[in-house]
């Protein structure tokens, strides 16, 4: 009996005569045909492996990229169907290739149709800030040509949600007085301008009031600055507890000067609020401490206004309402003149 290492010892030989037996003559001439052109050939071949070699680097490359990034893309086709997403994208919405990106994105069909998506396929490029799920995004859609003729829309979505709130937080400051938290001049002169704007437009009521704190100059040099300073934040919070939130505007026009905008509102009205205003200050619930005295302070208020008897400019409207709260401090302060 032979061994298997016999068997298999035979077989190869057998098998290798068969491989070097010398080719028939018919070989001798097609090698030597084919000779000139085989280094070029084989040249080619190393060509084509760099190529693809490099090309395989390539796609790992971007592949590596596209699941680094922090903002997510979205590829579309025609139908809107989801095509390709990154990393980050499957991470915030599950893998959803296929599906519809509407439905996937953002739940609101309608609304990424008025946001002009669509013109995306007309050729369009397409910027917008987009809210989704309380996250605000900078998008950008753009179309692209992939494949022949085939039209796609690329969306990426950065997410903008710690900018646009720092944004938001540093606009608000830029509009609002530190000491009071009213809105400041700056704010008010804006908001004054297109209230009466609006008010021309619509044939309103507009009224506008001037307060000043009477004598308060001496009040800081007697109580202090500190003391002052919570005198004028009492009156700015008894303003707002006597006005229409998110009507009416009440401002720090500086210093201890207060200007309250009160659209759609007659001169009547304004004297009503003006009055309660007047009040409140007067029997303030302020004390000095460690003396335990009340403070004992007024106010001088003009009112303004805009009606269809009195069409006066927005200067003309500011100098009225000073001058009318000068008239009330000439006769002797805590009053209202108009
Ligand atoms: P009048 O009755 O004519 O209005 O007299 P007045 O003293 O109130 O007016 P005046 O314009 O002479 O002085 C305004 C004072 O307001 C001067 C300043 O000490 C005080 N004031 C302005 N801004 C602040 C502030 O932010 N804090 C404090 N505590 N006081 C302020
Ligand atoms: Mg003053
Ligand atoms: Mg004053």
């Amino acid at each position: 009996m032979k061994t298997v290492e016999e068997n298999k010892k035979k077989y190869v030989k057998s098998n290798m005569s068969q491989i070097t037996k010398k080719p028939p003559p018919v070989w001798d001439s097609l090698f030597q045909a084919f000779e000139p052109i085989t280094p070029g050939l084989s040249r080619s071949y190393d060509k084509l492996l760099q190529l693809f070699t490099m090309l395989n680097k390539q796609k790992d490359l971007f592949n590596t990229i596209l699941s680094n990034m922090k903002d997510m893309i979205f590829i579309m086709d025609k139908e809107n169907k989801i095509m390709y997403m990154n990393k980050a994208a499957s991470d915030e919405y599950g893998e959803s290739l296929g599906k519809n990106c509407y439905r996937v994105i953002c739940n609101q069909e309608m609304l990424c149709q008025q946001n002009g998506m669509e013109n995306v396929f007309k050729g369009q490029a397409v910027q917008l800030e987009r809210t989704i799920k309380g996250k605000v995004y900078d998008s950008l859609v753009a179309p692209f040509v992939y494949g022949d003729k085939d039209l796609y829309k690329m969306e990426v979505l950065r997410d903008i949600t710690g900018r646009k709130q720092l944004q938001n937080e540093l606009e608000k400051l830029s509009i609002t007085d530190k000491l009071t938290g009213m809105y400041n001049r700056r704010y008010f002169d804006d908001v004054l301008e297109k209230e009466v704007v609006r008010t021309r437009r619509l044939r309103h009521d507009l009224s506008l009031l001037f307060i000043d704190i009477d004598k308060f100059k001496h009040f800081n040099d007697i109580y202090g600055h500190a003391m002052g300073d919570k005198v004028l934040q009492y009156l700015a919070n008894l303003i707002q507890t006597h006005i229409r939130k998110g009507i009416d505007v009440p401002c720090r026009y500086g210093g201890e000067e207060f200007t309250i905008i009160l659209p759609e509102t007659s001169n009547g009205r304004a004297l009503i609020v003006a009055n309660r205003i007047l009040k409140g200050f007067r029997n303030m619930k302020l004390r000095i401490p460690r003396k335990n005295e009340a403070i004992k302070k007024t106010i001088s208020i003009g009112i303004a206004g805009i009606s269809q008897q009195s069409n006066l400019s927005i200067k003309s409207l500011l100098v009225h309402a000073d001058k009318a709260m000068y008239k009330a401090k000439k006769l002797g302060g805590n009053r209202i003149c108009g």
